[in-house]
C-alpha cells in the first residue's frame, strides 16, 4: 500500500522543485489571491505552454505580492481563458 502524503496532492511537482526565491514569489501570489478572493491561476507553478517557471526571473517579488498574475511572463500565454 502506498501512503500518499497530503502535501503531495496539494503542491504540484513543479512547485516543489522551485528554488527558494521562486517559492517565495509563488507563496506571495497565493497569499495575494486568498486575501482578495480571486482564483490562483498560477497554482501549477510553471507554464504549460512554454514549460518555463512562472515565478522565475521575469516576475519580481513585488509584482507577485501585489498583482494578480494571469499570464505567463515568459511567453505571454494566458491562464484565465
Ligand atoms: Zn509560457
Amino acid at each position: 500500500m502506498v501512503v500518499i502524503n497530503k502535501m503531495d496532492i496539494k503542491v504540484p511537482l513543479a512547485v516543489k522543485k522551485m528554488s527558494k526565491d521562486e517559492r517565495k514569489k509563488y507563496d506571495a501570489q497565493e497569499k495575494y489571491c486568498k486575501e482578495n478572493s480571486i482564483p490562483f491561476f498560477t497554482r501549477m507553478g510553471k507554464c504549460y505552454s512554454c514549460n518555463k517557471s512562472i515565478f522565475g526571473e521575469n516576475i519580481g517579488l513585488i509584482k507577485a505580492s501585489t498583482k494578480l498574475i494571469t499570464g505567463c511572463p515568459n511567453c505571454g500565454h494566458s491562464f484565465c481563458e
